[in-house]
């Protein structure tokens, strides 16, 4: 590790591109069992609008930072909400990161797709409510009733720290103290949903009574109160496959995930109902292959996309997928089963 702006930045290491290792291959494991994954119709925009983070977390798929300056522009902004517009079947936009809210169109983009009556994600970090210049965010999300997915590994200080950086987790709680106070998180209108992920190489734990300690840990402890727990698997890509060869269990958690291959998961796999939008416009199947940039099939950039109507097109897999499949399955939206 070295430390940047006071962040804990994970040592940058050659790392053997996924492509170049001997990968169990998910497109046979899909075969053998008579599978085929397959786009459904598309309800969901997840728009990536740039790496910037004021955070540097050890398992960040994005690899995103303080030092990022991939962002998306206003043009790609801009064309985002006319295929919105036009697209009647997206019933929901996801904005993710980096933290989504330090893209200077953040506001804009929202009140442009609440505009059209849509639903909206904020995938948030919590610390970034404390930002300077981001005074009223919490204010700005809580009128507007978006949606919060927030990570939180888990209810306990050292947990937390490990994964997210020094001071992160008295800074959450206070995040998740304001977002209560506005109302987010107690059975309103306005969600707060956390994120658990593992902090270690192996599968998250069963979703249901995970948020049922966490709810009773954050009350007891806290007083926080929030609705939804998703667990969420790590995939074996950018930081964390990063953090797997330093411990030298790549292959030991790949594996792992091949022998917990699940195929009732599959129907459920989150690429079925969502496009990823790139913070350059680029299209994928999910925010993972956007990491691996590996694109769409059928087009390659939000400028070329003449309709989202993309139900019965491949999906673009690779070994990674066994992270979406093992278990319970993972989504976007936790576990899948
Ligand atoms: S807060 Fe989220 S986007 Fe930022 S570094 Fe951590 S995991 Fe990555
Ligand atoms: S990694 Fe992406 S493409 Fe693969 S199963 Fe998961 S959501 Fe689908």
């Amino acid at each position: 590790m070295t430390v940047q702006n006071g962040l804990l930045m994970p040592a940058v290491r050659p790392r053997l591109p996924l492509a170049q290792r001997q990968l169990p291959q998910f497109e046979r494991a899909l075969v053998e069992r008579g599978l085929e994954l397959r786009r459904g119709a598309t309800t969901t925009l997840q728009v990536n609008v740039g790496k910037l983070c004021n955070q540097a977390c050890h398992h960040c798929h994005v690899e995103a930072g303080p030092l990022r300056t991939e962002i998306m522009s206003d043009e790609v902004a801009s064309r985002i909400v006319e295929i919105v517009e036009r697209s009647p079947g997206i019933a929901t936009v996801d904005f993710t990161g980096g933290a989504p809210e330090l893209n200077p169109h953040f506001t804009w983009l929202v009140d442009e797709v609440r505009r059209l009556g849509r639903h909206v994600i904020d995938r948030c970090n919590l610390t970034v409510l404390f930002e300077p210049g981001k005074e009223h965010l919490a204010e700005f999300l809580a009128e507007r009733e978006v949606e919060i997915i927030a990570s939180m590994p888990c209810y306990s200080e050292r947990n937390v720290e490990e994964q997210r950086g020094h001071g992160v987790f008295a800074k959450s709680i206070a995040g998740l103290r304001r977002l209560n106070a506005l109302g987010y998180g107690t059975d309103g209108p306005r969600t707060l949903n956390l994120v658990y992920n593992p902090n270690g190489a192996f599968l998250p734990p069963s979703q249901v009574p995970l948020e049922a300690r966490y709810k009773a840990e954050l009350a007891a402890n806290f007083q926080v109160t929030f609705d939804r727990l998703f667990t969420i698997t790590n995939l074996p890509i950018a930081r964390y496959a990063d953090y797997l060869d330093s411990q030298g269990l790549f292959d030991q958690y790949m594996s792992l995930l091949v022998t917990h291959f699940n195929p009732q998961a599959v129907t459920g796999v989150m690429c079925r109902s969502l496009i990823s939008v790139g913070w350059d416009g680029t299209l994928y199947d999910c925010d993972f292959n956007q990491m691996l940039d590996i694109p769409l099939k059928s087009a390659r950039s939000i400028f070329e996309l003449a309709s989202v109507d993309l139900e019965g097109e491949g999906i673009a897999t690779g070994a990674h997928c066994f992270g979406c499949t093992a278990g319970a399955g993972s989504s976007c939206g936790g576990s899948i089963l």
